[in-house]
């Protein structure tokens, strides 16, 4: 399995759960978070076939670029984002270990943070991301393989998912609402999770 067919999978399980993220940011946003995102996957999957021979850090910034030009909305930039500081950092790496990969995810995050000046607890996509990577990272440094290190992160994405539905939002669109924030999930975290939730399916094979 290529990156590229990692690609197309979250964006074909993005697109599918399209209405269900717009829901949820019509709960505590503006009613466009899977709208916006599934815009970027269609452009995602349009350009697959013409990047996926280029080298992994290409790829990523490829990415970077149909995301922060198509997605709109905060989260286009954060992905976007994401994905840029993923192909910056990969640049100069030869085979990706499963070190590599950890480390490509913290860059990612760490990416997210500063463009969002954001933290866990805020009640944003990072509070997916963040006890996921810590998670996977624990496990990769433990010596796991690749499927079993990811397989034991789910669980902490989604529980950190689930955690959304009871924190006040503190950054984004959700924050006007202050406390009557709380009671619904992020659409951010449920994105995110259906990331994580696809790669974990084809790491499984
Ligand atoms: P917009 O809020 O501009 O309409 P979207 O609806 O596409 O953009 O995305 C909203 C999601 O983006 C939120 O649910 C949240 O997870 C994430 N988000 C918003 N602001 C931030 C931030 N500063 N840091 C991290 N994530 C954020
Ligand atoms: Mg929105």
């Amino acid at each position: 399995m290529k990156l590229v067919d990692y690609i197309e999978k979250i964006s074909l399980n993005i697109i599918k759960n399209k209405d269900y993220l717009t829901e949820l940011d019509r709960e505590i946003g503006d009613s466009d978070h899977g709208i916006n995102l599934a815009r970027g996957c269609e452009k995602i999957l349009e350009e697959l076939p013409n990047i996926k021979s280029l080298p992994t850090s290409e790829i990523f910034n490829k990415i970077a670029f149909c995301l922060i030009s198509n997605v709109g909305g905060a989260s286009g930039a954060l992905y976007g984002t994401a994905f840029m500081k993923a192909s910056i950092f990969l640049k100069d790496k030869g085979n990706i270990s499963p070190t590599i990969i950890a480390d490509t995810w913290k860059v990612m995050i760490e990416g997210i943070i500063e463009r969002g000046k954001s933290g866990i607890g805020e009640k944003t996509m990072l509070d997916t991301l963040i006890p996921a990577y810590e998670e996977f990272n624990k496990n990769i440094s433990n010596g796991d393989e690749l499927s079993d290190a990811f397989s034991k992160c789910l669980n902490k994405g989604k529980e950190g998912m689930e955690n959304s539905k009871n924190i006040i939002a503190t950054k984004g669109r959700a924050s006007y609402l202050g406390e009557r924030s709380i009671g619904h999930l992020d659409p951010g975290s449920m994105s995110s999770y259906i990331i994580l939730e696809t790669i974990n399916e084809l790491l499984k094979g």
